[in-house]
């Protein structure tokens, strides 16, 4: 894929860049390790200052920002805002724990003193997805840097100029040149940079492809990878539910992001007993919803963010409903207007043998389905290789405790939206991936676990 600025509200190509040749790849590795010699040594507290600060461009500059991610990938301006506010709380969350995160802990043992010690590990590779452009790039950064590494982030292609002005933040708020470097390379050029010795380590959100590559690649040379992928969320409404607390945080939930989030919930379970009610209330919701121009406040659904993935969804929902199931609305791209736009999509009686069932729709369109009971429910929500999230609504708490032990999923929300946050560790099971971001679990995926034992 081209490395470019195409608008996808309108096709427009607005800004091309070339690759970066092999000599510069090897010069910004050079620096990186170097930079990492000297960057390792200092306090916390010196890299909790250029944190926050990075934290205040953020505030500062946001419309800015914003607008770019708009421009590049399509989602609402009004979510690009939300989502730069979000990187700076992650970056303010990290200035403020990472030394706590970080300290020694003490453990008894037959030795005068032995303890655990965190250390950082050196470069370590960030490869990263169009859809959350900042928020993805600095829920990494922002421990990673913290526990004194130093990042390279190869960023999808079609936000290269969000991938510079992340790079330009960093360099803003102080950081020593080489702790942040964004490297302006196709995905041909990952295998290599992986099995360069000075990348100590990766971390990869996107699709399983890329996340089996990164993975061998990455095995070859034995290094550690965190994989976040895809999912297809359950979102479970049982007969005791609050249906309308429920509907409205469905709507939220599958259509956040143009539909284009990996903890979106998207198969929709509900209790025979309150389906009819949610089903009349999610197309009624929908059909309200306004698609259109990113940049309009009053736009709830912007385009998806390249042709390519308008025609892989739209593909699947015409082989969905060629396998049996029923349109409840949507189903089309919208042909009046030039850009990647879908209709808000709903299907319902999806036949069991269709491929539907297992796969991601990366987009605007919800999967529904109905269960006698919640061994049914239970059952549908681990039928698929993905174990990203979970939602499930219920008010009786034995069905709550049934959930939270017997969901296949990295995080289960009960009466709740999934959605990510620096207190709590993220990431998935199965096929959408392993190892966590965010939180204290988050920061020790990349750090030396020392063990220290002093006769
Ligand atoms: P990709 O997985 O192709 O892209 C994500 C990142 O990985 C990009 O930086 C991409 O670079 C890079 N990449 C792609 N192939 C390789 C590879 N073989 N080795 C190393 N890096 C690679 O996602 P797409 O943009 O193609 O989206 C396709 C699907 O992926 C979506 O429909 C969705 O299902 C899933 N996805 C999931 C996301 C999530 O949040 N979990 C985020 C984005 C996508 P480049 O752009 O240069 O190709």
């Amino acid at each position: 894929m081209a490395i470019a600025t195409i608008n996808p509200a309108t096709g427009e190509t607005l800004k091309t860049f070339e690759p970066i040749a092999d000599e510069v790849i090897e010069a910004k590795l050079e620096l990186a390790q170097q930079a990492f010699k000297k960057y390792r040594q200092l306090p916390f507290e010196q890299r909790a200052l250029w944190m926050q600060k990075a934290a205040d461009i953020l505030e500062r500059d946001r419309e800015i920002y914003a607008e770019m991610m708009t421009l590049e990938m399509g989602k609402t301006l009004k979510s690009a805002i939300g989502e730069v506010e979000k990187c700076a709380l992650v970056c303010r969350y990290y200035a403020k724990n990472a030394a706590q995160f970080m300290a020694d802990v003490p453990a008894t043992t037959d030795a005068s003193s032995s303890f655990v010690r965190y250390q950082p590990l050196g470069p370590i590779l960030a490869v990263m997805p169009w859809n959350f452009p900042f928020w993805q790039v600095f829920r990494f950064a922002a421990p990673a840097l913290m526990a004194g590494n130093v990042g390279l982030l190869k960023h999808a292609s079609n936000v290269p100029q969000c991938a510079l002005k992340i790079e330009e933040i960093f360099t803003l708020a102080g950081f020593p040149e080489g702790v942040f470097q964004t490297l302006l390379v196709g995905a041909d050029k990952v295998a290599d940079i992986v099995a360069d010795d000075r990348i100590k380590a990766a971390t990869l959100t996107g699709s399983e492809p890329a996340g089996e590559s990164l993975a061998a690649n990455a095995g070859k040379n034995l290094k550690k990878v965190v994989l976040e992928l895809g999912g297809s969320d359950p979102f479970i409404v049982m007969s005791s539910a609050d249906v309308a607390a429920a509907l409205s945080t469905a709507v939220t939930s599958r259509m956040l992001n143009n539909g284009q989030s990996c903890i979106a919930a998207k198969r929709f379970i509900l209790a025979e007993e309150i389906a009819d009610e949610f089903i009349t209330g999610f197309v009624e919701k929908l059909e309200q919803l306004k698609v259109g121009d990113p940049m309009l406040p009053e736009t709830d659904i912007g385009p998806l963010a390249t042709p390519a993935i308008l025609k892989d969804l739209d593909n699947q929902v015409q082989t969905c409903i060629q396998s049996g199931a029923k349109l409840l609305t949507g189903g089309r791209p919208l042909s009046e207007n030039a850009g990647n736009f879908y209709l808000p999509t709903i299907l319902a009686d999806i036949p069991p043998n269709a491929s539907a069932r297992q796969e991601e729709f990366f987009g605007p369109v919800a999967l529904v389905f109905r269960v006698a009971d919640m061994d049914e429910a239970i059952a549908l929500a681990n039928s698929t290789s993905f174990g990203l999230g979970a939602s499930a609504w219920t008010t009786v708490n034995s069905e709550s405790d049934r959930f939270i032990s017997e969901l296949e999923a990295g995080a289960v929300f009960i009466n709740g939206l999934v959605k990510s946050d620096p207190r709590l560790p993220f990431g998935g099971i199965k096929r959408s991936g392993y190892g966590r971001e965010l939180s204290i679990q988050g920061m020790h995926e990349f750090v030396n676990i020392k063990t220290v034992w002093v006769k």
